[in-house]
């Protein structure tokens, strides 16, 4: 039996913007959760992103404010009443953007506030008054030193994705914030995952909470086709290539462990020919929010990211998910794969399993307690063409799969076994190989021998078109002026 928002005598104003969301029934997290929250009673809330939650909590906060709503002008009149806290700047513009639908046939006022922008129009929103406050926590901190943002009168806050806020190292930054806001008030805290930190969080702060918990917190949504692929380094964007046109793909989103892999890997595909974006903590606010516009427009197709940069993200109908790289966490590879496969759609999540991720996999095994087969895929023809690469290549080996700037040590003896595991025998090295010593293979697709040229705008998916005319796609903001270097050498050293 579904649920229908017609059962929760939500005040007219909201139900009539929930009716124009299109939305038909309650998700469960919404089911369960509003009923507890219309009561004024602390949440502990398991929910993944992609769930509905954003809306379980904010309709019943906006209904139970409502009493405070009033058209007067006076800043006084409008004293922030919620607080909503969220780790990264593009899951706090969301949810700001969703409270801000919902709220408004309210007189009720929301506003965001994020680092990485200017402060002066905040300051500016802030000084007029507004009942619902969303924000990150080293911003919001920013704004209670400089007395903009006061916060004595809140009644409700929700700390959202309380699992990745303590993962980033917010918890002094909460502590802080929490000490800040009168102790009569309602706490909601959803989180993917609760870790022993994230329950003492809640012991701490919350107040015999109701337990509530959708969909067990580690498990992947069912409609998600998981496959592991084992692939050498080198050879997985041919993988990632191969799957996008063999399943005629549109988009996909492309998770990296570490902010420098996910920026080479975005200009390497960007250079293949792929309309690519990079989503990483060293992008600015506004280059991030571009990105992912770019990605909901479709005008981008592959959206490279990180984990904390990506975490939430709410882009529907994301058909495929690739993890370039093995998640070291491997809470990480459920959050990474309800990317896809969101609201019942089915989805794709692929893995690119290099020989030293065994470890990593059999992690990943245990958490979503299915077992995982890793496949190997034949790909046609040789290697990835060495010309358009050479650049990525004159770096260290680690860095393409990410993992040299996250430290991980590489082993000889996993380079060992990789050479004695058949499922990667495609990529043991060609001398070994029956026939003895190939030489490495010369491109055979003039688009990588081509000196590279502007490219043209309005360019179709490029594994729609045949590989041998693949179009230029325009070039992102990933791709940055290479600067040139002037080097002085000394002699007789
Ligand atoms: P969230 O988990 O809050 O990030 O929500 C994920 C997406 O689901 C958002 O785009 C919402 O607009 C959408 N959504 C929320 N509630 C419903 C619902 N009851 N029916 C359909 N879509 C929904």
């Amino acid at each position: 039996m579904t649920a229908s928002f017609s059962n929760l005598s939500l005040a007219p104003t909201l139900a009539r913007a929930v009716a124009e969301m299109g939305y038909e029934s309650m998700t469960p997290i919404q089911a369960e959760a509003i009923p507890v929250v219309l009561t004024g009673q602390d949440v502990m809330g398991a929910a993944q992103t992609g769930t509905g939650k954003t809306a379980a909590f904010s309709l019943p906060l906006l209904q139970r404010l409502l009493k405070h709503e009033n058209a007067s002008t006076s800043p006084a009149r409008h004293p922030v009443r919620a607080l909503v806290l969220l780790p990264t700047r593009e899951l706090a513009d969301q949810v700001a953007q969703q409270i801000k639908l919902y709220a408004k046939y309210t007189q009720l006022r929301s506003m965001v506030v994020f680092g990485g922008m200017d402060m002066k129009p905040q300051t500016a929103e802030l000084k007029k008054g507004v009942e619902v406050l969303v924000a990150t926590p080293g911003r919001l901190l920013d704004h209670i030193e400089a007395k903009t943002a006061v916060l004595n009168q809140v009644e409700y806050v929700v700390l959202d994705e309380a699992d990745r806020m303590l993962d980033i190292g917010f918890l002094p930054d909460l502590q802080r914030i929490l000490s800040y806001l009168p102790k009569q008030r309602t706490t909601l805290l959803f989180s993917a995952t609760f870790s022993p930190e994230i329950k003492r969080l809640a012991g701490s702060y919350l107040q015999n909470p109701v337990t509530i918990e959708v969909a067990r917190p580690n498990e992947t949504a069912s409609t998600v086709e998981q496959r592991f692929y084992a692939a050498q380094d080198d050879d997985k964007r041919r993988v990632i290539h191969k799957i996008l046109t063999d399943r005629g793909l549109q988009q996909a989103f492309i998770f990296t462990n570490s902010k420098l892999g996910c920026a080479r890997l975005a200009r390497t595909l960007e250079r293949e020919g792929y309309k690519t974006g990079a989503l990483h903590g060293d992008k600015s606010q506004d280059e991030r929010l571009k990105a992912l516009e770019a990605f909901k427009k479709g005008e981008v197709n592959l959206l490279v990211c990180t984990d904390v940069a990506a975490r939430g993200l709410d882009i529907k109908d994301v058909p495929a998910v690739f993890n370039f790289d093995v998640p070291f966490n491997a809470e990480d590879y459920v959050h990474r794969i309800g990317r896809t496969g969101r609201a019942g759609a089915s989805g794709l999540a692929v893995t690119l399993v290099s020989p030293s991720d065994t470890r990593l996999v059999g992690d990943i095994e245990k958490l979503i307690k299915k077992k995982i087969d890793i496949e190997s895929m034949a790909l046609d023809g040789d290697r990835a063409p060495r010309s358009r690469f050479e650049g990525e290549r004159g770096r260290s080996d680690g860095e393409r799969g990410g993992r040299h700037d996250a430290e991980r040590p590489r082993f000889d003896g996993e380079r060992q076994r990789r050479d004695h595991d058949p499922r990667f025998a495609l990529d043991a090295p060609r001398e070994r190989r029956p026939g003895g010593f190939r030489p490495a293979p010369v491109s055979r697709d003039p688009f990588f021998d081509k000196p590279y040229e502007a490219p043209q705008a309005d360019v179709p998916a490029v594994w729609e078109s045949n590989r041998g005319t693949m179009p230029r796609s325009p070039v992102s903001a990933n791709i940055k002026p290479k600067r040139k270097v002037a080097a002085l050498f000394k002699t007789g050293e």
